[in-house]
């Protein structure tokens, strides 16, 4: 073990065996084998880990027991047994690599991240003194050069640049080798082996033993790992071994990293969705507090910018306690199945008005569906909408105007004439008469300009009120016989039951007058036109039926969509349904036509009666 023969070494100073440092004092310094312990107190001492010298300098480590040798009472000399421990240290290193490899490992977020460090402490296993990371480019079909350590007191860049601009199909060169085969390759010596295409530099640098891993996960292998060494080298199948699991520690890192990025992307995906839909989302628990809200949410919400999370649902949307009734109904109602629609709502916060809508959200942690919320701020549509509203009512005061000059003309050149019959009248009874008659017609007079008046006012001032439907037919009916188109058409009234309904008085004129207005139109003066009124459970309904000419098929899934009209341009703007149904539709109510060419038109209304 020393290279000294034992007659050599008989007679010479045991501190021929001692390492020496560089600057030149032996190891260990304080007391060389144990011998001064070993001799003062008898016992037997046991060092780990030491150095030891060869003949000739070279130096390998060892563990050595020093035991006492007794003699009577007396301890006379020691025996020194000691144990190369070349093997064992190796070994030692090689766990401390594959360990500091499972450390960095663990601690990268990425691949890239991770691999100057990873190829630095791969090569430190074992002889090597350059290591190669292979990686199987974007399209899979050929391995390109990924990172690379060199030992600093090798020069092999040269080498590195031949790695850098070669590409290795399967099969091709080491790296094509062990990724074709799935499997480790120790080459001995490059230098003899016909498959190695990077020869000519190699030889030139000394490159000599090699050994080449697949980076694999299952069968899935994602590149490959080369070591090179400057001495050809016998297969260590220990090393090949340790190497082999090196590769497949990396290519499961690499899953995983893989599999974290997805993950991170998707959430991030999710996320900038979120933030930028043009709604309003939120989501609760079943104790209606928030427990998620995105920008808009707290854009519209949060005026001071504190979270949104943790607050109740109620005070954020200004919901109140009928509010939150129907909210705790339809969400107990909710069925099984998720892609039940709940119906919207909408509610008015800090001066805007916003239209919501729950949606169940099923999460894989919980058995119970968490309640999504999605808002639209609706304040800009709402005042067009009643812009619209407005401007379609004037265009059909419009065509009222010239009934209406005709009402007013009439009493007006009664009460003309009547005026100029007092001027001539001496009797004080015919005067009175006169009188009465000119009250009358001014009173009439008086009552056409308000009713025009009251109709024209903006649906968006009045608020809503209980509503008699049959009173209000009636209204439709005088304003509309106002109107050029009215003529002999005969007025049927069927008021089964009182029919009350919440809502704003101008906006449920609107719809009736422009119903009733259609129906004369469409019957040109001659028929008959029947109201009704019932009550059907929880829902009132209100018909308007004529006996026009009908609305061919052809058209009637058109006749809701605005500016849609078979009229010419002075009789219609083809807003007249899409404002009824508008107007119908934000009750919460439902409009339906019936309509059979030849055999007129009924158009029906449903809304949701007054709770009890
Ligand atoms: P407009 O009356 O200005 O044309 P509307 O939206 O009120 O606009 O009506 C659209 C079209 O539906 C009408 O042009 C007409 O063709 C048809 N329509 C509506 N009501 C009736 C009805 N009662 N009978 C026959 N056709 C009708």
């Amino acid at each position: 073990m020393l290279g000294w023969s034992a007659a050599e070494l008989i007679g010479k100073p045991m501190a021929l065996l001692l390492y020496k440092t560089e600057d030149g004092s032996t190891a260990p310094a304080s007391d060389p084998f144990c011998l001064s312990s070993a001799l003062r107190d008898g016992a037997i001492h046991r060092i780990q880990n030491d150095t030891f010298v060869k003949k000739g300098g070279a130096v390998f480590p060892v563990q050595y027991v020093t035991s006492p040798i007794r003699e009577a009472d007396r301890t006379v000399g020691v025996v020194v047994i000691f144990q190369d421990i070349t093997a064992r240290k190796q070994q030692e290193s090689l766990q401390q690599a594959q360990l500091s490899v499972s450390h960095i490992l663990a601690q990268a977020g990425t691949v890239e991240e991770a691999i100057p460090s990873l190829l630095r402490i791969a090569g430190e296993m074992g002889p090597w003194s350059m290591t190669l990371l292979w990686h199987s480019g974007p399209m899979g079909d050929r391995l390109t050069c990924l990172g690379s350590w060199v030992r600093p007191s090798h020069e092999w860049d040269e080498f590195l640049t031949v790695c850098r601009n070669s590409e290795f199909p399967p099969g091709m060169d080491f790296p094509g080798i062990a990724w074709a085969t799935k499997l480790p390759l120790w080459i001995p010596d490059v230098l003899t082996d016909t498959r190695f295409t990077r020869a000519p530099t190699a030889s030139r640098l000394g490159i000599r033993a090699a050994c080449i891993v697949p980076i694999r996960t299952g069968n899935v292998i994602h590149g490959v790992l080369e070591w090179y060494t400057d001495t050809p080298r016998a297969a260590d199948n220990h090393l090949i071994h340790i190497l082999a699991d090196t590769g497949m520690k990396i290519g499961q890192f690499i899953d995983r990293a893989r599999a974290g990025q997805a993950l991170r992307a998707t959430h991030h995906m999710t996320q900038s969705l979120l933030a930028s839909l043009p709604g309003a989302i939120l989501l609760c628990g079943w104790d209606l507090h928030i427990q998620y809200a995105n920008t808009l949410a707290q854009q519209y919400f949060s005026l001071s910018g504190e979270s949104l999370i943790g607050r109740p649902l109620s005070e954020c949307l200004a919901l109140s306690q009928s509010d939150l009734q129907h909210v705790a109904m339809e969400w107990t109602a909710l069925p099984a199945d998720s892609t039940h629609r709940l119906s919207e709502r909408e509610c008015e916060v800090t001066n805007r008005l916003y239209r919501y809508r729950f949606f169940p959200v099923a999460t894989p942690e919980s058995s119970q569906y968490q309640m999504g919320i999605v808002l639209w701020d609706i304040t800009e549509d709402k005042r067009l909408q009643d812009q619209l509203i407005q401007s379609e009512k004037l265009s059909s005061l419009g065509t009222m105007v010239s009934g209406m000059a005709h009402e007013i003309n009439n009493p007006a050149q009664a009460i003309l004439s009547m005026a100029e019959l007092i001027q001539e009248e001496d009797d004080p009874g015919m005067v009175k008469e006169f009188a009465a008659d000119i009250v009358g017609y001014a009173r009439h007079v008086s009552n056409v300009v308000r009713d025009f008046a009251g109709y024209a006012r903006s649906a968006g001032r009045d608020g809503e009120t209980e509503i008699d439907m049959a009173e209000r037919l009636m209204e439709a009916v005088k304003m509309v016989r106002r109107g050029p188109h009215f003529g002999q058409v005969e007025v049927v009234t069927r008021f089964e039951s009182s029919a009350f309904v919440r809502a704003r008085k101008g906006e449920i004129d609107q719809v009736l007058v422009n119903l009733i207005s259609n129906a004369t139109q469409a019957m040109e003066g001659v028929g008959s036109l029947t109201l009704g009124t019932a009550q059907d459970g929880a829902w009132i309904d209100v018909t308007i039926a004529d006996t026009g000419p009908g609305i061919p098929d052809s058209i009637r899934p058109r006749i809701f969509d605005p500016f849609f009209t078979t009229k010419p341009s002075e009789k219609g703007t083809g807003l007249g349904l899409s404002i009824v149904h508008k107007i119908v539709t934000k009750y919460a109510g439902i409009i339906t036509v019936d309509s059979t060419a030849g055999h007129g038109t009924t158009f029906r209304l449903r809304f949701p009666a007054l709770s009890q």
